[in-house]
């Protein structure tokens, strides 16, 4: 069967390619030639990972899953969430969007936040939504250089490292995708 997987991303696609059983067949847009401006204006992760899938079932007649991701901190009521990589601004700029947050929490002894991952998925007109979290809290000062977004501030709950401070792989094993990512996947097996 044929699987879009709506991102333009090699990277994301080949990564979660290597993983599929061999009969689906995983298209990104730029294969099924879709370079529309897909509006990601939901007020939630979960809504704005249906627009994309959606999207493409509508337009294009092809199955397809979306992710989407965002930091939900406690005390903020779950901000900047969806709107994670805009949070300082429509440049989506990471150091700005951390300072940001950084100071918002400047006099907030309660830290704790989650990365949250949504990937919605659209088969033969049945949909399916699968979750990946993992908990943390928000440490004071930028640490490490890896990753990317908000990992030099984020601490996962039971390591010391922020996530830009573990090595990828480490990351990886963890995160909120690809704990979201293991579910679509262990669904998609029996297909
Ligand atoms: P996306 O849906 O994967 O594009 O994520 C949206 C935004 O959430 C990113 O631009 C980042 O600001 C933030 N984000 C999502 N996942 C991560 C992560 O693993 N580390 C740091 N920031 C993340």
């Amino acid at each position: 069967m044929k699987l879009v997987f709506a991102t333009h991303n090699n990277n994301k696609l080949e990564e979660i390619r290597l993983l599929l059983p061999e009969k689906i067949e995983l298209l990104s847009l730029t294969d099924i030639g879709c370079f529309d401006p897909i509006e990601e204006y939901g007020r939630t992760l979960e809504e704005n990972a249906w627009i994309k899938a959606r999207y493409v079932r509508e337009h294009y007649a092809l199955d397809c899953f979306s992710d989407d991701s965002g930091l939900e901190v406690k005390s903020l009521n779950g901000a900047p969430g969806v709107i994670s990589a805009r949070y300082a601004g429509e440049e989506k700029n990471a150091d700005k969007n951390m300072d940001k947050l950084l100071n918002e929490l400047q006099d907030i002894a309660e830290r704790s936040a989650q990365f949250r991952t949504v990937i919605a998925l659209t088969t033969n007109g049945v949909e399916m939504a699968f979750e990946g979290i993992i908990k943390g809290t928000i440490i004071k000062e930028k640490r490490g250089d890896g990753g990317f977004g908000y990992d030099p501030i984020f601490c996962p709950e039971g390591y010391n490292k922020t996530f830009a401070e573990l090595p990828m792989e480490e990351k990886n094993k963890i995160s909120h995708r690809s704990r979201a990512f293991q579910k679509l996947l262990k669904y998609l097996k029996d297909f």
